[in-house]
């Protein structure tokens, strides 16, 4: 065919699952010497389930879920969609709903001010844990379980063979739920507990020691590292509307192994030399 080679790379990547919205994207992205992945949605499926509810004495494990639920119900994050699934009963309404990125939800539910917030203390097993509180007095917490995507540990080791840099972690989750995701897809370089800005300063420095740098997420809260990456991949499937618009590329098809293979494309495509 007569297709100019740019394009014919892009449509090959559009084959296998990926949208690259530019032709200069799909030469920057053989550059890549550095991938930077999100953990929830990204190395996760990002379909959390609550494992575990606790109620602070006067409290019941009922009543601290049905707090969180009411206020989550107004949540588009992956933790409050599972809290909403694990009260089939339905929510009681809430007013003046507001997320704090990175951290947590808040929202009046029968006169109270509920909030689900990261917990403080990490001394629980491995899972995401957030606190419930009502008026600010502690009534419980929840625990839950996102399992790993089944491609993620090949996908990192396939992405650092390419690279020839270790991959790293970003996250807004707690150290040991970070440690433990990355023990399991083989990641050695981790940045836990990060807020969104955070994520995106991470990634700046990175770029000022020298590094090209893809960065993988799919929340409201991975758009500034999105930004300041050089090379900004949203997962498509269940990504926020902010991170797909912000995002160099696209990843269509639900797999993390798409990534590799987009970086090796543009290399056979543009003879790089690593
Ligand atoms: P990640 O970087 O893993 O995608 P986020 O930055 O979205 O995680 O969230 C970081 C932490 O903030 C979560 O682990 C959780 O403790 C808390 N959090 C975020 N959104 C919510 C929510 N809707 N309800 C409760 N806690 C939340
Ligand atoms: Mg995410």
């Amino acid at each position: 065919s007569t297709m100019p080679p740019l394009l014919a790379s892009i449509a090959n990547a559009g084959r296998h699952g990926v949208l690259v919205k530019s032709a200069t994207v799909m030469e920057r992205l053989g550059r890549t010497s550095l991938v930077a992945f999100d953990k929830t949605g990204t190395l996760t499926h990002g379909a959390p389930v609550v494992r575990d509810v606790t109620a602070r004495p006067g409290h019941t494990r009922q009543s601290v879920l049905a707090w969180a639920a009411a206020v989550e119900q107004h949540s588009e994050h992956p933790i409050g969609r599972a809290i909403v699934r694990a009260v089939p009963e339905g929510t009681t309404p809430a007013t003046n709903f507001r997320a704090i990125p990175g951290h947590g939800v808040e929202g009046v539910v029968d006169g109270r001010l509920v909030r689900v917030v990261q917990t403080v203390d990490e001394s629980g097993t491995v899972g995401t844990i957030v606190d419930v509180l009502v008026d600010n007095e502690p009534v419980g917490t929840l625990t839950l379980d996102d399992a790993l995507r089944p491609d993620a540990a090949s996908s990192v080791a396939r992405t650092e063979a390419l690279t020839a840099s270790p991959v790293h972690l970003l996250t807004g989750d707690n150290d040991r739920t970070a440690t433990d995701i990355a023990a399991r897809t083989g990641i050695r370089v981790v940045h836990a507990r990060l807020l969104p800005a955070d994520k995106a300063d991470a990634v700046k420095r990175l770029e000022d020691d020298g590094a090209t740098v893809m960065v993988v997420g799919d929340g409201v809260n991975d758009a500034p590292a999105l930004a300041a990456a050089s090379i900004g991949v949203a997962m498509g499937r269940h990504g926020s509307d902010l991170a797909l618009d912000t995002a160099d590329a696209v990843i269509i098809r639900d797999e993390l192994s798409a990534v590799p293979a987009v970086i090796n494309l543009s290399r056979k495509a543009h003879r790089y030399v690593v």
